[in-house]
């Protein structure tokens, strides 16, 4: 994967006072398929099965699973075989945009239902059935995926900035950044999921020992949940793009910039403060809304 269209934008909105700089690291251009941050979640996950001999990867996840269809294109440049678990049962004749894509890239695809999804014993059971697969957890949450998300940062230069920002969904991505951030860098997650507490501990058990770089994940701005919308959050993200040209999803970066100057608003940031903010992607998950609900 080469990383030349990715690029560090700095921006200028309304409500950016003149004392603190922002710039958001577009990741979201990275591939039009494999979107932001999951690429680097499953970088090391293919390198890892490619070093063991396996042939394919054994991976979960809902049916609008940015992940699932991350997968599915990265297992085909890699060469690799790819099955997909999918929770709930298949929709009789028509799949939405994400599973087509997978499915054309090459996926099989097995629909289970939520119930099965969750059964711990049932997900021995269909590893078992493909020995020659390693298996990634849903959402790409596993050491080498934080492992891989470490080189985020060190795209371009970005040790002048003071706190790094990015929408958590596992907190994979974060324990990535915070693992690789300097010491006298702040790393803030915003948790896209409602109470979602049991997160700083995954986090935890994904960071290095002994690493020292401040960080904290935040919990107030989901906006009423996952992948809950508001007018609110529809026009904030119509007018972010007008004012930077950036577009943002509705799930993760659309309100990892609401929360971004909610926080500004709070003052959570001291004045001359650079602000790094990572686009992680998921522009594909605006397509679920109709039509012209979006200016881009
Ligand atoms: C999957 C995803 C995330 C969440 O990443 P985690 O590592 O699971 O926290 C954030 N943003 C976008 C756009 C995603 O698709």
């Amino acid at each position: 994967m080469r990383y030349d269209s990715i690029t560090l934008d700095s921006f200028h909105t309304a409500w950016l006072p003149a004392s603190i700089q922002a710039a958001m690291l577009r990741l979201d251009k990275i591939h039009p398929e494999i979107s932001g941050n999951k690429w680097f979640k499953l970088k090391e996950n293919i390198n890892a099965a490619i070093a063991q001999g396996r042939t394919g990867l054994l991976t979960y996840g809902g049916a609008y699973s940015n992940h699932i269809a991350a997968t599915a294109m990265a297992c085909k440049e890699a060469g690799l075989a790819a099955t997909g678990i999918i929770r709930g049962e298949e929709n009789g004749a028509k799949l939405n945009h994400t599973l087509q894509t997978a499915a054309s890239l090459g996926m099989e695809l097995l629909f289970v239902t939520r119930e099965d999804y969750r059964n711990p014993a049932l997900k021995a059971h269909w590893e078992a059935l493909y020995p020659q697969y390693l298996a990634v957890p849903e959402g790409g949450h596993n050491a080498l995926g934080a492992k891989g998300c470490e080189e985020i940062i060190s795209i371009f230069p970005t040790t002048h900035f003071t706190h790094i920002l990015c929408a958590a969904g596992t907190g994979t991505t974060l324990a990535g950044l915070i693992n690789s951030a300097q010491p006298h860098q702040r790393v803030t997650g915003v948790s896209v999921l409602k109470g979602a507490q049991y997160l700083e501990q995954e986090v935890r058990d994904l960071l290095h020992a002994g690493n020292t770089t401040p960080w904290e994940l935040l919990h107030d701005h989901h906006g009423g949940g996952y992948a809950k919308q508001s007018p609110a959050l529809i026009d904030f993200i119509n007018t972010f793009y007008t004012d930077t040209g950036i577009p943002t999803d509705i799930i993760y970066t659309g309100k990892l910039v609401m929360a971004f100057r909610e926080l500004l608003q709070q003052g959570y940031f001291p004045e001359n403060s650079h602000v790094l903010l990572i686009h992680t992607g998921g522009l594909q998950g605006n397509l679920s809304l109709p039509p012209g609900v979006l200016s881009f």
